[in-house]
């Protein structure tokens, strides 16, 4: 899941490179290199630490008009300079920067040894380096498939070569890799966010392509060198929504009030009121085969995750088809059943979640029928899929998903409305549905504003190593989403649990020293929610409770957080909308950089 970009044209490539691993940092901020070839050889530069470090001095010692860079997040050996990207062959004349897992780099690692190669780092990386450097084929890409041959696992790859000077040759197999088209000049990448600045006319390898890249253009090719046609696309995506500048507020904050504005644009077009229903053109399935659906499956990881079990909720409620949502990681490993009257959803905000991915592949591999819940158009998992619906959130670069979350929710809310009303949900609750989802951006705008509040509480909080958040049936997901939050940007141990549970075991845990976060939505289960609160209470755990206007607490001891509400189906996304917030604010107090928390990185392409 690191970044990888790269250039080839008629500037220096330094600059670029690091440019382009600034906007990449997201995805990996271990370490971070870059290799340049130019008139004194391919020489490289790389180091445990931030871009900026990186940074210091390379653009003038690197003289060079084509390179590669890397910014990294570790599958094997430890974040340091040795471990860093690129790596190289003894000799210095081939540079390798990898995104993925060689599965068999033990086994290659004891067979370059045994042949009495050096090797100096612990990543599986280093043996494509050593692999490319012993080919005996003439021509860099003839070295590269060699290579490729003894491998197994996954890789998004761009290789340099002293020996050819013009070019760099990608590999792409499981992980995301780009080829942009500039004038005179050629990029690579492995997120369009390294290069959106320079080119939005890119070509998206196939799982198994590679490419020769260089200043003039490139060509595709297969593992037999037999050319593939794979060609280039112009994106209509908007090149300022990617900046940000390290610094300003952070990115989590910006996309965080960002989203009334990214609801808005995911139900442009696809509210019906006059038939209060939704139209979704890209789902590709008319209404015999919507109503021909048995059970709904979602299928996400982490947070999309979370968002599936609100989203499975959701079409159970209105359309009164079975549904369940699983974490894609653990999917494809139980051997599942497919049904072929199932629907299954990916849920992925990158679209190249690799987990997500792989289960998406199995399902197709038997035959069922799945569609996308994705932001990144033309990403992976969107193209694997047989229909789906973009989630128009804007480019999300902040680790801790918010606005991409949030959409996620109104596409299962839009899935939901649609096969409800193909169904039995009647006309006017399929209007009562539509008015509330028109209504949604403004009230998340009143949400985000309890901001100082919520800011207080946070403050309040971060104090505490660990503490619970609570819910049930509707509310429980939401909790799991505000525990995870909490969790990956502020370092607190926090634990999801049903509300109903409590008492057959954590209780135990509750004490002056370990806070519970309540979800408590005026809805039938209230009275039991508010009486589980006070047996906490009981114990002297301290309480916050996310709750609606008018809920009675019974005189519980609590700091309440109202939030504004607009119809019962769309609690959940409202609830969840306060959590962001507590987080953020729970790690600010912290003094916690959010925006790129430790050991993680956006968009999981590694298994
Ligand atoms: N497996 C490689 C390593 O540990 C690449 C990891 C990555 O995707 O950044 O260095």
């Amino acid at each position: 899941m690191c970044g990888i970009v790269g250039y080839v044209g008629a500037q220096q490539a330094a600059p670029l490179l690091l440019e382009g691993l600034a906007r990449l940092e997201h995805r990996g901020y271990d370490s971070a290199g870059a290799a340049v070839v130019g008139p004194s050889g391919l020489r490289v530069a790389k180091l445990a630490g931030r871009v900026r470090d990186l940074s210091e001095g390379l653009p003038k010692r690197f003289a060079g008009k084509i390179g590669i860079g890397h910014t990294r997040w570790a599958t094997h050996g430890p974040a340091n300079d040795v471990n860093a990207h690129p790596h190289t062959d003894a000799s210095g004349d081939v540079a390798v920067v990898h995104n993925g897992i060689v599965d068999n780099a033990a086994v290659l690692r004891q067979r370059l040894a045994d042949d009495g190669v050096e090797l100096v780092s612990d990543t599986d990386t280093e043996v494509f380096a050593h692999l490319v450097a012993r080919s005996t084929a003439d021509t860099l890409e003839g070295k590269v498939v060699d290579a490729l041959g003894a491998v197994e696992g996954t890789y998004g790859l761009a290789v340099v070569h002293a020996d050819f000077p013009d070019r760099i040759v990608v590999a792409r197999n499981g992980s995301p890799l780009i080829v942009g088209v500039g004038e005179k000049e050629m990029y690579v990448a492995s997120d369009l966010a390294a290069i959106v600045r320079h080119t939005t006319t890119v070509a998206h390898l196939e799982d198994g392509e590679l490419a020769t890249v260089t200043a003039g253009g490139f060509t595709t090719f297969r593992q037999d060198l037999s050319r593939s046609a794979t060609t280039a696309t112009t994106l209509d995506v908007d090149p300022s929504a990617y900046e940000h500048v390290e610094g300003d507020t952070p990115r989590m904050y910006v996309e965080m009030l960002e989203q009334p504005a990214a609801v808005e644009r995911a139900l442009r077009g696809r509210l019906d009121e006059r038939f209060g229903t939704a139209h979704l053109g890209g789902l590709n399935l008319d209404a015999r085969e919507l109503r021909a659906i048995r059970r709904v499956k979602l299928l996400g990881c982490g947070s999309a995750y979370y968002v599936g079990q609100m989203g499975a909720a959701l079409v159970e409620e209105l359309a009164r088809v079975p549904a369940d949502a699983e974490a894609a990681s653990e999917f494809r490993y139980r051997n599942p059943i497919i049904e072929p009257d199932t629907l299954y959803v990916a849920v992925s905000q990158s679209g190249e979640t690799i987990d997500t991915l792989l289960a998406v592949e199995e399902i197709r591999r038997k035959g069922g029928r799945v569609i996308g819940l994705v932001n990144v158009v033309g990403s992976a998992i969107a193209r694997a899929c047989d229909g789906g619906i973009y989630l128009h959130a804007g480019p999300e670069i902040a680790v801790a998903s918010t606005k991409a979350l949030t959409n996620m929710y109104v596409a299962c809310a839009l899935l939901a409305l649609q096969l409800g009303r193909v169904r039995d949900l009647s006309i006017a609750d399929g209007k009562r549905l539509v008015t509330a989802l028109d209504e949604l951006p403004a009230t998340i705008d009143r949400v985000l504003k309890l901001e100082d509040d919520i800011a207080e509480i946070a403050r309040e909080l971060a104090r505490h190593d660990s503490m619970f958040f609570v819910g049930r049936v509707r509310g429980y997901p939401v909790a799991r989403e505000g525990a995870q939050k909490l969790k990956e940007i502020s370092y607190r141990h926090a634990e999801a649990y049903q509300t109903s549970e409590l008492k057959h075991g954590p209780l135990a845990l509750i004490s002056l020293d370990v806070p519970s976060i309540a979800i408590v939505p005026d809805d039938e289960l209230t009275d039991r929610n508010v009486a589980a609160l006070h047996e906490i209470a009981a114990r002297r755990g301290p309480l916050v409770v996310v709750t609606h206007e008018g809920v009675d607490l019974a005189g519980l001891d609590a700091q309440r957080i109202d939030v504004p509400r607009l119809e019962r189906e769309l609690d959940p996304i409202l609830l969840t909308i306060p959590l962001q917030l507590l987080a953020f604010h729970a790690a600010q107090a912290l003094g916690l950089d959010v925006d790129k928390p430790r050991n993680l990185a956006k968009s999981v392409t590694v298994e």
